[in-house]
């Protein structure tokens, strides 16, 4: 019970931050929709530990919001804070670098920041082939590809999310009919 309340707690805190954002695409679906799906896969892998879930909900709050990891941190605990902290872009610095760091620090990251990490990606390219979205085919394998160089320094804690991952990896770049080379 306790823990069902702190899960929903984050969720609620969640959506209260991400009220007025939207998802990128035409389809204008609510932001918290992602963090949602990003939880519920990690559970339908089997993930069960409420801190884990906690921060999966609470992901993008540091990033994408006024929400502070000191706020996270006495709302929902150090541990939680810390988790979303390592999941957590600088967004001072320019779009490419904190792409090229997500896949620099991506072997140095905690258990649940990796599982978090590849949930998000994985859920975020099965956007990218289900809605509707103006980028080119281009960026969206772009974007495939830059994933999968983050999944590779993240996989083999959960069998089940590496395999989904694979698939819609594999969906996708069938979709747009590009060689895989794993
Ligand atoms: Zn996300």
């Amino acid at each position: 019970m306790v823990e069902l309340e702190s899960l929903f707690k984050a969720l609620d805190f969640a959506a209260q931050q991400h009220i007025f954002q939207r998802r990128k695409g035409s389809f204008n679906i609510p932001y918290i929709n992602h963090p949602i799906r990003v939880s519920y896969l990690l559970i339908q892998c089997g993930e069960t530990d409420v801190e884990l879930l906690s921060a999966a909900l609470l992901h993008d709050v540091i990033e994408d919001t006024q929400a502070t990891a000191e706020e996270i941190a006495s709302m929902f605990g150090e541990k939680v804070a810390s988790i979303v902290s390592e999941v957590t872009d600088n967004m001072q610095l320019s779009k490419e670098d904190r792409k090229r760091l997500q896949i620099e620090k991506a072997p140095f990251l905690s258990r649940p920041a990796k599982l978090i990490k590849i949930a998000d990606k994985a859920c975020n390219m099965e956007d990218l082939i289900r809605y509707p979205i103006w980028w080119p085919k281009s960026r969206k394998i772009a974007y495939f590809q830059w994933a999968y160089a983050v999944f590779v320094h993240c996989k083999g804690l959960n069998p089940t999310l590496d395999k989904y991952f694979l698939d819609v990896y594999k969906r996708g770049l069938n979709l747009w009919n590009i060689e895989i080379n794993e």
